[in-house]
């Protein structure tokens, strides 16, 4: 089967968008989330993500932590409310570099976990997606996890599987009161 590249936030977020997938391809896990603050709160989805993939036998590849360069991309969005400006700027970097490593990796088709969230706006995500797309020569496969109670089904998987799960989005703009 043909790979494809799935850029995930999270292992909750991953669990049933994965399973989808492999219907029709054989997925890769891109961990690809520099927005996550603080580091002890990367460090733990990132962990969470690598402990299932290895318990499945998913291949996966982890990016480098630079959150710097993604507080350099979103700046002077900081104040914008969830879902807004700042979301749209978080997506496109993340899907960016999720179109290059699936360019040096040779898969010629990617996509991403975030539109099983109902807190992201999938026309969005895929906006960004498709961009990413076009600048490296791809296909970015436009699938709404969310639908068909697609957050149901992950959130399902999520529980039985014991998964660490956030309490928010993943930015420090993000953290609501008493969320951490
Ligand atoms: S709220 Fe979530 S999607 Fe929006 S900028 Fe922050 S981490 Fe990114």
């Amino acid at each position: 089967m043909e790979e494809i590249l799935l850029h995930a936030c999270c292992a909750v977020c991953m669990a049933y968008p994965i399973e989808l997938l492999k219907e029709n391809y054989n997925p890769v896990v891109f961990f690809c989330n520099p927005n996550i603050y603080p580091e002890a709160e990367y460090i733990r989805r990132r962990d969470e993500l690598i402990k299932y993939c290895e318990q499945q036998g998913y291949k996966y590849f982890i990016d480098d932590y630079e959150p710097e360069k993604w507080y350099a991309y979103i700046k002077g969005l900081e104040k914008e409310p969830e879902k807004g400006k700042r979301c749209n700027k978080c997506f496109e970097y993340r899907l960016l570099k999720s179109a290059q490593k699936a360019k040096d990796l040779g898969i010629k088709t990617f996509t991403t976990t975030l539109s099983v969230s109902p807190h992201k706006v999938s026309k969005n995500v895929f906006e960004a997606g498709q961009n990413a797309a076009q600048q490296y020569g791809l296909t970015f496969l436009e699938q709404d996890f969310k639908k068909q109670n697609g957050f149901l089904k992950t959130m399902e998987i999520a529980k039985k599987n014991d998964f660490y799960r956030q309490q928010y989005c993943g930015c420090e703009f993000s953290i609501r009161k008493n969320s951490l």
